[in-house]
């Protein structure tokens, strides 16, 4: 059984999110904490909680996903993975964070690239590994079946979907990502979104104003 702690962090109000399970093993996935408030309710949490971090995951490479990935890696000593597609936004974070007032020191060094990876391991827990193209060239999903839990990163938001206007992104390909990999997953799915509040699939097929727009007639409202 998989526990989520949420973690909003930075300007951005970005998810910051920790998964362990009954091992005692955790996962960081898109640690964007930016003050050292943030790192604290990262570090109190996993230190509360009893938990092991054993790495830090991002669904993409963004720059306010990845500003505390230096932190929970030098805090931790644990490796960062990430799909290798998106490894030109993390070398260019400096760049893009000065864009929007983020001040990035230093780039985090990717230590696994996740493209063309199935699944990921912590603890008893294994997690599928969905590409879901669009929003970055690179974004990934982590979905656990058995538990019907979906982390969704900036691809499908509650009511709403990543944006696409930005280096790499894609309108096509992200509604063909959310609409061939996501949503069959089955209404029951519940999701952790990069931005905002939690939601399920079920509850996007009838108020995604994105998806509800193109899947029309062929959504089943029986549920
Ligand atoms: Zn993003």
């Amino acid at each position: 059984m998989i526990t989520v702690k949420i973690i909003v962090s930075n300007p951005f109000q970005e998810n910051t999110l920790v998964l362990s399970d009954a091992t005692g093993e955790c996962i960081i996935i898109d640690a964007g904490m930016y003050n050292a408030q943030e790192n604290r309710a990262l570090t109190q949490y996993i230190a509360e909680a009893k938990l092991r971090p054993v790495m830090a995951v991002n669904t993409h490479g963004h720059v306010d996903h990845m500003l505390g990935v230096n932190f929970v890696k030098q805090t931790y000593g644990i490796p960062f993975a990430l799909d290798g597609r998106d490894n030109f936004l993390i070398e260019s974070a400096p760049t893009h964070g000065a864009i929007y007032g983020f001040k990035v020191d230093a780039v985090p060094t990717v230590d696994r690239d996740l493209q063309g990876v199935p699944t990921l391991q912590f603890g008893e827990t294994t997690l599928q590994i969905i590409e879901t193209p669009g929003h970055t060239p690179g974004h990934i999903c982590l979905y656990q079946p058995e538990q019907k839990l979906l982390v969704t990163g900036d691809t499908l938001f509650r009511e709403s979907i990543g944006r696409t206007d930005l280096p790499g992104g894609d309108y096509s390909w992200i509604m063909r990502s959310i609409l061939d990999k996501l949503m069959p997953l089955g209404d029951e799915v519940h999701f952790y979104p990069g931005h905002g509040q939690d939601s399920t699939i079920g509850h996007e097929a009838l108020y995604n104003p994105f998806v509800t727009e193109v899947m029309g007639g062929e959504v089943n409202y029986d549920c």
